[in-house]
């Protein structure tokens, strides 16, 4: 509310007074405030924290910018939230520790360990009504997920490491690649066995780009579109050296380790004359679109192509035609990375309706904000078990619409939903494996433990469990005997 004074004057400094813009009677003064980039005035913080002081300089806005709203709208669709209640876990808390730690009332060493209860999944910023109430028009979105990472790279910076990350990363920076699997051996020498046979060269205009789950462990996804994009007669090859992308790093707060990864894939690009990169995994996606042009700036002059787009197309252009039969009741798991953040949930949806023989049933939740898995933002790598609560409930949805199988366009997803789909006797497929597999390709490759129950008893002939009613189902739980995927997707 506007504050006058007792002569129904306006104050002298306007900026010492909590006033609400654009109501009715704010004198004329408030409307002419020259410093109109900052929502509230900055408190001087001690020059002695200086990493403290530039983060909350640069995030102070976003997190202003959260008036914390009673409704709390964001919280009820946050998958952490959903599953724990902690009022610290939530998007509110991570904004509100910025304005107190501006006024000195907080550090980071009190906050670090509640940031990794995000998975960076960006619900919550398509949830806010400030995004939804003036994004359309200013193109504005709250900024949760950036300030979440801006605060675990303070925390890295500050010397205050979270053990689970601290090892992750170490191993990762010691063999180029994700630790994904404890027995697979993962490194520069085994990352393109993947494409055994496939004849696939090396270098080019286009460059397939492997996340390391789909390089090292679900190597049936890289197969499919590999031979999905041979089918359609694109011409491709692997990379001269691929390293990891580097998001998880970046996402877990270790900036100058992702640096050191991008920079590396930069040059492998550069000396194989690469113009443009197909991504089939969201996380490298999100990497290749948001953190590398920061990195580099204009010159990052590569195009990213997501697969599953171009699969679309093709699709659409009558490149691909999908013609053989696939007989499952499915439902879509929108990859939060896709849908919530960058937008992108029809064209999954047009290559799923493409195959013929599935019965399709959609979630309730498509456009906005869809569910989560659990496994984004490193949160797999230190809380296992929230993973596969959050992961446990996606499942438990699935189920409501009584479907056989999940498909998912994301492999980091796919490892904690099929130990959640194998409680409750739903499988879970790559969605570019079941196109393949319509398009009549033999895919080949490996796809975990875990999984495809139906497929396992077509060869076997064993009987696969007996389906499991609605009423039994429970939504899971932290305590969930299920193990978390360990990725630093999800
Ligand atoms: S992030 Fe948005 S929805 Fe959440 S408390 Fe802040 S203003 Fe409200
Ligand atoms: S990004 Fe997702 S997990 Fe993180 S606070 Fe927002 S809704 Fe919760």
């Amino acid at each position: 509310m506007t504050d006058l004074d007792q002569d129904g004057q306006s104050p002298a400094d306007p900026l010492l007074h909590a006033f609400t813009p654009g109501m009715h009677g704010n004198p004329p003064e408030l409307a002419e405030l020259t410093r109109d980039d900052e929502v509230v005035p900055q408190v001087v913080i001690p020059v002695a924290d200086v990493k403290t002081r530039e983060f909350v300089e640069e995030w102070r806005n976003a997190s202003y910018n959260c008036y914390s709203s009673g409704h709390k709208f964001c919280r009820e669709v946050c998958p952490v939230m959903t599953e724990t209640r902690n009022e610290s876990w939530t998007p509110t808390a991570f904004h509100a520790n910025v304005v107190a730690m501006e006024r000195g009332e907080l550090t980071i060493d009190d906050v670090a360990a509640d940031y990794v209860n995000c998975t960076q999944c960006g619900a919550c910023e398509l949830r806010c009504p400030n995004t939804l109430y003036t994004g359309d028009f200013y193109r504005f979105r709250t900024r949760t997920v950036d300030v979440v990472k801006a605060a675990r790279a303070l925390a890295v910076d500050s010397g205050i490491h979270q053990e689970g990350y601290r090892s992750w990363n170490a191993r990762t920076a010691e063999r180029s690649h994700e630790p994904v699997l404890g027995d697979v051996p993962v490194g520069q020498d085994t990352v393109r066995d993947w494409a055994d046979g496939l004849g696939i060269p090396v270098g080019g205009e286009s460059i397939l780009f492997v996340d390391c789950e789909a390089a090292f462990y679900r190597t049936s996804v890289p197969r499919a579109v590999a031979q999905v994009l041979q089918k359609a007669g694109y011409e491709f090859g692997l990379m001269g050296e691929q390293w990891c992308c580097g998001g998880p790093a970046a996402e877990m707060g270790y900036v100058d380790q992702a640096r050191v990864f991008a920079e590396h894939n930069m040059a492998s690009w550069r000396a194989t004359g690469t113009k443009r990169i197909l991504v089939l995994d969201p996380h490298d996606y999100i990497s290749f679109t948001e953190d590398y042009p920061k990195y580099f700036g204009a010159d990052f002059d590569l195009e990213v192509v997501l697969v599953v787009e171009l699969f679309a197309e093709m699709i659409r252009d009558g490149r691909l035609v999908p013609d053989v039969a696939v007989d499952r009741a499915i439902t879509y798991h929108d990859p939060c990375r896709l849908n919530k953040r960058k937008g992108i949930w029809k064209e999954p949806r047009e290559v799923l309706r493409a195959i013929p023989g599935l019965r399709f049933e959609d979630v309730d939740r498509v456009t906005q904000w869809s569910y989560c898995s659990g496994a984004g933002g490193g949160l797999a790598v230190e809380k296992p078990e929230l993973t596969a609560a959050i992961s446990a409930r996606r499942l438990d949805h699935a189920g409501r619409l009584d479907v056989d199988t999940l498909v998912s366009a994301c492999p980091w997803s796919e490892r904690p939903l099929t130990e959640a789909g194998d409680d409750v006797d739903i499988d879970v497929l790559d969605i570019h494996e079941l196109l393949a597999t319509s398009l009549g390709i033999e895919v080949g490759g490996t796809r975990g433990e875990t999984g495809d129950r139906r497929l396992a008893q077509a060869r076997t002939g064993a009987m696969g469990r007996v389906r499991r009613t609605k009423s039994a189902r429970g939504s899971g739980g932290v305590g969930s005997d299920a193990a978390g995927s360990g990725s630093g997707h999800g």
